[in-house]
């Protein structure tokens, strides 16, 4: 008879799916999960009624009625996205949400007015996010850092950046890959910095998204200069560095006051900058060693440390893939440092951990399948006798 059913305990059997409404005409989310968890919908529903203002809709109801106005007024995409995050998230959304449609309103009028006149005067600024976006996990980004990535017109990336970041980043912001990895000869940095500033200088908000920290081996600092060579505005924001990420992920407390009371952060990455260190002075003990980009280098960096008086015992531990669900954690001594590495197939992105806190990753280790119901399996290296996973 034309009439659609559902027998709601046969899924195969329904014509359509009667998700959990959260209403705010003309705003409406809808949420299913496809009749496998209908508790779950419920809840999430809960929350989201609770976040969401009751006047939302009429916020949405005011866009609408200035939505041509605002398109006749100001040119170009860039411009009205940023005119409308201005409205959402300021005085003209606070007025509304609390009942004052009409204050709410005429504030409108006045903003849309002063961003015309102004983007008469000068057209719209760029700037330039120098943004850390940690080790991998997405948890580990800064609120600051997601903020930026979703304002963002135009998301500059090194392949370093893991997928899970990138999938929380503004979705039709333009993307590029700068595919920047040790040695890659696809895009120099003179190359990336020449793109970010042209971007900036056409007017764009370019959130240029790199591992760990920006100003820790990211040449966040080359690219900072080129900014300001170009007079072009721009602003920095920390990441959790891959030495302080894969330490707390690895269980290796970097300083720790029974064996270590500081830390170098190194990079090993080809022979000229491997000759510049002052090996004396970093075979000393008490002190941590965090090496980065150092996995092709094993050989040259036991051998100059044991040269300069390093104990051939002391522990080293490499983090590869650290904070990822891929993390691999391999610990042992500074003597068989790189047969270490062979054996167990270790390869970059890894830190390389030198010192004493490094074995503590076998007392220490949280991170990693079941670590918070059941103690991880290890097996016994068999040459170190050290636990290796
Ligand atoms: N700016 C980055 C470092 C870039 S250099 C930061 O502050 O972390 C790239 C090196 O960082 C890699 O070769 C590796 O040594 C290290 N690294 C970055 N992410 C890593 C990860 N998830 N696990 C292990 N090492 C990582």
């Amino acid at each position: 008879q034309g009439i659609i059913s559902n027998d709601v305990d046969d899924p195969a059997a329904c014509r359509f799916i009667g998700p959990a409404i959260v209403d705010r005409s003309p705003v409406m989310i809808a949420i299913g999960s496809g009749g496998s968890a209908p508790v779950l919908v419920r809840m999430l529903r809960e929350q989201l009624e609770s976040l969401l203002p009751a006047r939302l809709g009429e916020l949405a109801g005011l866009a609408k009625r200035w939505r041509d106005r605002v398109k006749a007024q100001l040119a170009g995409g860039s411009a009205r996205r940023r005119f409308w995050e201005g409205i959402f998230a300021g005085p003209v959304a606070d007025h509304v949400t609390a009942g004052r449609l009409s204050q709410g309103e005429a504030l409108l009028a006045q903003s849309l007015a002063a961003t015309a006149e102004q983007s008469k005067a000068t057209p719209p600024r760029g700037v330039a996010w120098l943004v850390g976006a940690g080790p991998g996990d997405p948890g580990l980004l800064t609120l600051r850092a997601l903020q930026l990535a979703q304002q963002a017109d135009v998301i500059l990336h090194d392949r370093l950046v893991s997928e899970e970041v990138m999938a929380l980043t503004r979705r039709d912001a333009e993307r590029i890959s700068v595919g920047k990895k040790p040695g890659d000869p696809c895009m120099t940095q003179a190359e990336i910095s020449a793109l970010l500033v042209r971007l900036v200088a056409e007017g764009k908000r370019v959130c240029r998204l790199k591992g760990g920290d920006p100003f820790i081996f990211g040449r966040g600092g080359e690219e900072a200069e080129a900014l300001v060579a170009a007079g072009l505005p721009f602003e920095v924001v920390p990441g959790v560095t891959a030495a302080a990420a894969c330490g707390a992920y690895a269980g290796i407390p970097l300083t720790h006051r029974d064996h270590s009371q500081s830390v170098v952060l190194i990079t090993a990455h080809g022979k000229a900058s491997i000759d510049r260190l002052d090996w004396r002075s970093l075979a000393r003990d008490r002190q941590t060693l965090a090496f980065y980009m150092g996995v092709a280098r094993l050989a040259d960096i036991r051998s100059r440390l044991l040269l300069h008086g390093r104990a051939a015992s002391t522990p080293v531990a490499l983090v590869e893939n650290g904070t990822t669900p891929r993390q691999r954690v391999v610990i042992g001594q500074l003597a068989e440092l790189p047969e270490l590495a062979q054996r167990h197939g270790v390869a970059a992105p890894a830190m390389l951990f030198i010192g004493e806190v490094a074995a503590l990753a076998s007392q220490l280790q949280w991170f990693g399948s079941d670590s918070q119901t059941a103690p991880r399996p290890t097996r016994r290296d068999a040459t170190t006798g050290l636990a290796a996973w």
